[in-house]
């Protein structure tokens, strides 16, 4: 798709969107995949040339032509004014955030933030004379309260990836603009497939693109697609800051994409039949998962959402540290390990009483986070059936 066809609002569906956008096969003699380009070095022919500073590309850093391929696949999903490939999922937030607050300012972030994004605010931010402050997720148009003259930025994620709390994107966009601060949503979760925050009233949204859309566990990737108001900041920042993505990476980025809609809905479908066949587990006391009818912000998700992710938090009734090891230790097809989005299934045990400061976290339970990878659903409920037994009997 060329420049001239790119605009805001999509003609085509994000299925389509996501195997064509991108890609210039024109400028590649006909290869279908942008493929990798490496180099810092970008020559110039003439002085003239040097002076008007007019090619597409000057530098390596500034991106190469298989990040820009990306990006502008994003930007279309995202129905952005531009999009920047960043090293990580947490240099998109740092950077972000950073582009939004100065010395002085204030950021209010979600409580159920995503942790290394909460060290970032309160061992960096905090240290560079801006003042951080926590909201409860469900407080909605209640952000009101909060702000303060110098509050320049909200931070969101929506649903938390540890306790799945849904947040209202529109009321508090709302807000923050109404008090003068930028909205950042992280959509990792749901993926502009199902969830599209700009749209919502958002102004910068970031993903981990090291989850779903390289969705192979085997690549770091962030992405910050902004509204044309706030994207100059957004690139200034990282500019400055010196981050930049390979290509490398970049092109593992854009072959996970192509396959995103169809992994999406698989992940969706084993993740949510999962789900509901555990919440009947008497094993189980509840199911932290925004697609169930039980979950409290199940009417928000509705309203917003059009799909739902991958990962999902299961409380099992108050055990002992031993029986959460009988559980995890002999499990035959999910593993344990922090990060998620692979075609491979994941089991986390997660510590959260002490990542809270404005709503603490008194469910005695022991919680797991899962990500449902692409295996068989019925030899995943095996998997944890069996592992219920065993934490059944160590309880
Ligand atoms: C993993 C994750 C990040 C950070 O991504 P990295 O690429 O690991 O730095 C940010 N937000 C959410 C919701 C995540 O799950």
């Amino acid at each position: 798709m060329s420049d001239a066809s790119r605009t805001k609002t999509p003609q085509f569906s994000l299925e389509t969107l996501l195997t064509h956008a991108g890609r210039e096969p024109d400028d590649q003699f006909g290869f279908v995949n942008t493929p990798v380009y490496r180099g810092s070095t970008i020559l110039f022919k003439t002085l003239a040339d040097l002076d008007a500073q007019a090619q597409p590309y000057l530098y390596g850093r500034a991106g190469n032509p298989t990040t820009a391929s990306v990006e502008s696949v994003v930007t279309e999903l995202e129905g952005a004014h531009r999009t920047r490939l960043v090293p990580s999922g947490l240099a998109a937030i740092t950077i972000a955030v950073m582009s939004c607050v100065k010395a002085g300012d204030d950021i209010l972030i979600t409580d159920s933030a995503y942790e290394p994004g909460r060290k970032f605010a309160d061992g960096f931010l905090e240290r560079m004379g801006v003042s951080v402050r926590y909201y409860d997720p469900r407080i909605g148009a209640g952000l009101a309260a909060l702000m303060r003259p110098n509050t320049k930025a909200v931070l969101a994620e929506s649903p938390g990836s540890l306790t799945f709390e849904v947040q209202d994107i529109p009321a508090l966009a709302q807000v923050a603009h109404a008090g003068g601060a930028r909205l950042i949503v992280d959509n990792s979760w749901a993926s502009p497939l199902y969830h599209r925050p700009l749209a919502l009233g958002a102004d910068i949204v970031v993903h981990a693109g090291t989850k779903m859309f390289v969705g192979h566990s085997d690549a770091f990737a962030g992405t910050i697609s902004t509204t044309e108001a706030a994207w100059a900041d957004v690139e200034r920042v990282r500019a400055l800051l010196g981050f930049f993505t390979s290509g490398d990476d970049a092109y593992l980025v854009a072959r996970g994409l192509r396959t995103l809609a169809i992994r999406m809905k698989e992940h969706q479908q084993r993740a949510l039949e999962i789900a509901a066949w555990l919440e009947k587990h008497e094993e189980v006391t509840s199911v932290l998962h925004p697609a169930l009818p039980s979950h409290p912000d199940h009417a928000l998700w509705q309203r917003d959402f059009t799909g739902a992710g991958s990962l999902f938090g299961v409380v099992l009734k108050p055990a002992p540290r031993a029986a959460v090891a009988a559980f995890v230790d002999h499990l035959e097809l999910f593993t344990m390990g922090y990060s998620w989005g692979g075609y491979e299934s994941l089991c986390l045990p997660v510590a959260i009483r002490n990542a809270r400061s404005v709503r603490p976290w008194s469910d005695e339970g022991n919680l797991l986070r899962l990500h449902i990878g692409l295996e068989g659903v019925e030899d995943l409920k095996s998997d944890l059936a069996a592992a219920l037994e065993r934490y059944a009997l160590a309880r």
